[in-house]
């Protein structure tokens, strides 16, 4: 590789509080249940370490609150070499948590946005230079929609690329479908979007991730699939992150798209051979071992 290439993510950094129980409380009972355990989480900052873990340079733009969680966050991220100086301790707010209670088959998560809502079009402004320093920009949707609209806008005028991982899914303004360059859903999210796909020239941009089957895009109209890698599963969680980091790395060196997917792929199911959403997230290094 030649100088590194700079992937610039804008989105949500959040503590994930897991508790696992046998026993899911009624109303006004309590339980005690089995173990308790924090994870770093945020499919900004999971996208940011699997594109750093790849060997891009990242810098993150986000925000946490000036607690435990956030200090703790903010130097996990630092920690995977990831650049931290558009990540600000917001004082007044909690940091971004997922508050998950893991039971047998019946999983339950409250998201509280907290200090992810503090990333608005003038906090993006504020930190507008490692926009414009940047390769590739990568945004998913745990940040409030106006933020996005205005850095599609701001990258569009900058000629740089921007892929938006949409999820969770929300309907989007055709003006940030028309200027993303990249979108990529999973197949879930790709059916919630059908409805809200106008123009069929848009397709081009969609590259639609598929679980153990791997991905698709199309080219001149068509569906094209670009195969996944067989492994043996342990944990899917970020497998979807995972393949957007790894996606913008490639992207960012003009790597052409199939062959992006591919690698994503191969990264993406790398990912799920261990536990934990940033825990599978494979290096350069493990991957190249794998395409082998
Ligand atoms: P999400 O995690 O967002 O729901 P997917 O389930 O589509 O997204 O997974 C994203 C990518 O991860 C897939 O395109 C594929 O490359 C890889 N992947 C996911 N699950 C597996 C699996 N069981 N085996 C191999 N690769 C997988």
């Amino acid at each position: 590789m030649n100088e590194k290439s700079t992937v610039c993510v804008v989105g949500s950094i959040n503590m994930d509080l897991t508790v696992s129980t046998s026993v899911i409380p009624n109303q006004g009972e309590t339980v005690l249940g089995e173990s308790f355990a924090t994870y770093p989480g945020g499919k900004g900052a999971n996208q940011a370490v699997a594109a750093a873990r790849l060997g891009s340079h990242v810098k993150m733009v986000g925000a946490v609150g000036h607690d435990v969680f956030g200090i703790s966050l903010k130097e996990h991220l630092q920690k995977e070499g990831i650049d931290t100086s558009s990540t600000e301790l917001i004082p007044e707010q909690s940091t971004g948590t997922a508050t998950i209670i893991l039971s047998n088959n019946d999983n339950r998560i409250i998201v509280a946005p907290g200090a992810n809502r503090s990333v608005t079009p003038s906090y993006v402004e504020k930190h507008r230079a490692a926009i414009e320093e940047s390769d590739i920009i990568l945004l998913q949707m745990e940040i409030p929609i106006e933020t996005i609209s205005y850095v599609v806008t701001i990258a569009k005028e900058l000629n740089i690329s921007v892929i938006l991982n949409p999820a969770p899914y929300q309907p989007l303004p055709a003006a940030i479908l028309n200027q993303v360059d990249y979108m990529t859903p999973n197949a879930l999210e790709a059916e919630l979007f059908k409805n809200d796909l106008i123009d069929d020239d848009l397709l081009e941009k969609w590259i639609t991730t598929k679980g153990e089957q791997g991905s698709s895009l199309y080219v001149n109209g068509k569906e094209v699939h670009i195969p996944g890698y067989p492994v043996p599963v342990k944990d899917t969680t970020g497998a979807g992150d995972t393949f957007n980091g790894a996606l913008a790395t490639q992207l960012a060196q003009g790597i052409s798209i199939k062959k992006a997917v591919s690698f994503a792929n191969a990264a993406a199911a790398l990912s799920v051979t261990e536990k934990g959403a940033q825990g599978g997230m494979p290096t350069l290094g493990e991957v190249e071992n794998f395409l082998k």
